[in-house]
C-alpha cells in the first residue's frame, strides 16, 4: 500500500515558500546538519557548533550509545533543503536560517 504525504502527518511537506531540493528528505543521508546546527542540551552542544562526536565523514562516532534525542530524531522536509548543499558549513547555515536561528 502506498502511503500519501497526508498519511505522514505532513512531516515531508515543505511549508509555503520552500521548494525541497531533493527527494532525499525521506531518508537520512548522513549530511551532518542536524548534528551540527541545533543546540543539544543532552550533549552540552551549543548552536551552530558540530557535535564533538560528529566524524569528518559526518557519521556519529558513538552511534550505539548516542543519547535519546539523537535516537528519536527523524528526517523531514528540512533534510531536503540542507542535505544537497555541498559543505557541512553551508548545510548548517541553511538549517539555522530555516529555523530563524541565525
Ligand atoms: S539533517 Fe536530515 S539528512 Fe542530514 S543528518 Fe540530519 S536527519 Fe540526516
Ligand atoms: S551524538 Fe552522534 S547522533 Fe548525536 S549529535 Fe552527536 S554525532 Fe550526531
Amino acid at each position: 500500500m502506498t502511503r500519501s504525504v497526508a498519511d505522514e502527518g505532513g512531516l515531508f511537506d515543505a511549508p509555503d515558500g520552500y521548494a525541497p531540493r531533493s527527494a532525499w528528505r525521506r531518508e537520512c543521508t548522513a549530511c551532518g546538519a542536524c548534528c551540527a546546527a541545533p543546540d543539544i542540551t543532552a550533549l552540552n552542544k551549543p548552536l551552530g557548533v558540530p557535535c564533538a562526536f560528529l566524524r569528518p565523514d559526518c557519521l556519529c562516532d558513538r552511534y550505539e550509545t548516542r543519547p535519546g534525542v539523537c535516537r528519536n530524531y527523524r528526517p523531514d522536509w528540512v533534510c531536503g533543503e540542507v542535505a544537497p548543499l555541498a559543505t557541512l558549513e553551508a548545510r548548517v547555515r541553511r538549517f539555522l536560517q530555516i529555523y530563524d536561528l541565525t
